[in-house]
């Protein structure tokens, strides 16, 4: 039957099924549309690599002799809409099936579900043989409970998947060694170079241009440093377990005014494109962990174990557990509007102008600057989480709404009321100076609360406290603050809440 099969741009996957022989009657078809880089306004880093990485996985599937339709962005038989070039190929190529994998975006899933309704010709969907857990299994697995506890579905995954397990129990006696996971960082150990690879494209961003796409951030040279292949992500693997994976754990919520990838992986973006997955990384992570056990402690290994088979795959589950609901929660009933300092950097507060240009040139934030400073702050001044969504999802390469929603909206800005994080990640200076070295060379300091050099966060963070406390107040992971809180002189609170208030109506002038 002359079939046609659908990749999308983030389903790059070179091992799924789909793949292991060749067929004449089945033809591939990927697109670059301007209904997927003008639905946020991206990151010109993110634009570049979704292309390269398209444009090079069609090239590999055609040299293994598949059938291959590639329609770039300025093609004139590019409609720029996912169902018009669909209806078009399905018309001019005579196809009497069609078949697509899974989208973890529920935009897409949506459109695509809608699009097979509407035909009169055989449709079929598949997996997308990326994830550990099928959509539904995080769903599954906490009904009928009260709360979706991370910890208890990574425990579970730990079990299920035999990672780190010495029968039924934790390899190392522990479950999570979260507590060791917070060194600071003061210039040693010495951090190994990152790996860069020097792809050249200078064609798409040409075509970029020609297309008038309306992007974010900064692209300085004319290579790109990102993998944008199979072979290049497993080499940025590699280089992680060989160099970074010994001090990942200790230093995974350090952050520098030197260093922007610290110990990092820096692999989230081929992870989400889907040219590694999941199991193959967790693979070749443990198999470098017992090879090397002598140097390497469990500590380093059960951190980004945590973040691959706890976080990433949780995120996926509450995603399709709570869509469509979700994208829209603002628990917290925040309004502000998001300062324009987001786009430029352009503030005094060091850690937000470091996080914000390390984002703008990169297009890649850590988790901490992205949890600690940046959202840290969002949530501190009440922004409106849908402004905030829109920055996250559009400034970082690895941004898909499924990890970046569930991210932004639940983790950073509290917006579902807590079936993510269990109370606000909200602090005042003192943690992001622990931290840090941020607060050394700030133009505020550190320690004050009202003065006109107070840092900001010292008095937004109690304002905060005290502005949401009808909605926070009964919360018993908070009522160590609230009690603090409690304990405040009533004319210091009031100073303090001034001045909040003076940061929140003129955020760009501080
Ligand atoms: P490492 O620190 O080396 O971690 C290894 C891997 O673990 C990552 O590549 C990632 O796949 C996974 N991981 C770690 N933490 C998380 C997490 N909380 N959720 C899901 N996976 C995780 N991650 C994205 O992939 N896309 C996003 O759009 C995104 N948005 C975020 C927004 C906010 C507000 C926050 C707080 C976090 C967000 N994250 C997102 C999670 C995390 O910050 C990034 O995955 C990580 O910084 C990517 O860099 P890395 O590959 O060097 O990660
Ligand atoms: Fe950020 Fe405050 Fe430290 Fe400045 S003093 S870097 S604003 S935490």
């Amino acid at each position: 039957m002359n079939t046609l099969r659908l990749i999308l741009g983030d389903q790059l996957n070179s091992q799924h099924s789909w793949f292991t022989e060749t067929n004449e009657n089945v033809t591939y078809c990927l697109f670059e549309m301007r209904q997927e880089t003008d639905y946020v306004k991206h990151h010109i880093q993110k634009v570049i690599g979704f292309f390269a990485a398209m444009r090079s996985f069609a090239e590999e599937l055609k040299s293994q002799g598949h059938n291959v339709i590639y329609f770039k962005i300025n093609d004139e038989s590019n409609t720029q809409s996912l169902v018009d070039n669909l209806s078009k190929l399905i018309k001019d190529y005579a196809i009497e099936c069609f078949e697509y994998q899974l989208p973890d975006e529920y935009r897409l899933d949506q459109q695509l579900s809608e699009f097979c309704n509407s035909l009169d010709i055989e449709t079929n969907t598949y997996d997308s043989e990326h994830f550990y857990t099928s959509r539904y299994e995080l769903k599954d697995f906490f009904e009928g409970k009260k709360t979706y506890l991370m910890e208890n579905f990574y425990r579970n995954m730990r079990k299920k998947h035999e990672v780190l397990m010495e029968g039924k129990q934790p390899e190392g006696g522990q479950w999570n060694y979260d507590k060791s996971n917070r060194k600071k960082w003061k210039g040693k150990p010495e951090i190994p170079h990152y790996k860069w690879f020097i792809n050249d494209v200078s064609d798409i961003v040409s075509d970029i241009e020609k297309a008038d796409i309306k992007t974010i951030g900064h692209f300085k040279t004319e290579t790109f440093s990102y993998p944008i292949n199979r072979s290049q992500a497993l080499e940025q693997l590699n280089y992680f377990c060989e160099h970074l994976l010994i001090r990942f754990g200790d230093y995974q919520d350090a952050m520098h005014t030197d260093q922007v990838y610290l110990f990092h992986s820096r692999i989230s973006f081929v992870m989400n494109i889907k040219l590694i997955g999941p199991k193959e990384v967790i693979g070749a992570v443990i198999d470098y962990y017992y090879d090397h056990k002598t140097e390497i402690d469990i500590s380093q290994v059960e951190g980004f174990v945590r973040q691959i088979i706890g976080w990433r795959e949780y995120m996926r589950g509450m995603y399709w557990a709570l869509m469509p609901d979700y994208k829209t929660e603002n628990h917290l009933k925040n309004t502000n509007k998001l300062p324009e300092f987001f786009w430029t950097g352009n503030t005094k507060m060091n850690c937000l102008k470091q996080s914000i240009i390390n984002s703008l040139d990169n297009a890649y934030a850590h988790h901490i600057q992205r949890l600690m400073i940046t959202g840290n702050y969002a949530l501190l001044t009440q922004i409106d989480p849908d402004e905030v969504d829109a920055w996250y999802l559009g400034i970082y390469a690895d941004a898909i709404e499924w990890v970046q929603l569930t991210n932004t909206r639940g983790m950073s800005q509290f917006a579902d009321g807590g079936k993510i994080a269990t109370k606000p990640y909200v602090s005042s200076g003192s943690y992001i100076d622990k931290m840090s070295n941020y607060c050394e060379k700030c133009h505020y300091n550190k320690k004050e609360k009202t003065t006109d050099k107070a840092c900001p966060f010292n008095s937004l963070y109690w304002n905060f406290l005290d502005d949401k406390r009808d909605i926070l107040g009964n919360n018993r992971r908070m009522g160590m603050m609230y009690s603090l809180l409690d304990k405040m002189d009533k004319g210091q609170l009031n100073s303090i809440k001034e001045r909040a208030t003076a940061i929140i109506e003129n955020p760009d002038e501080y």
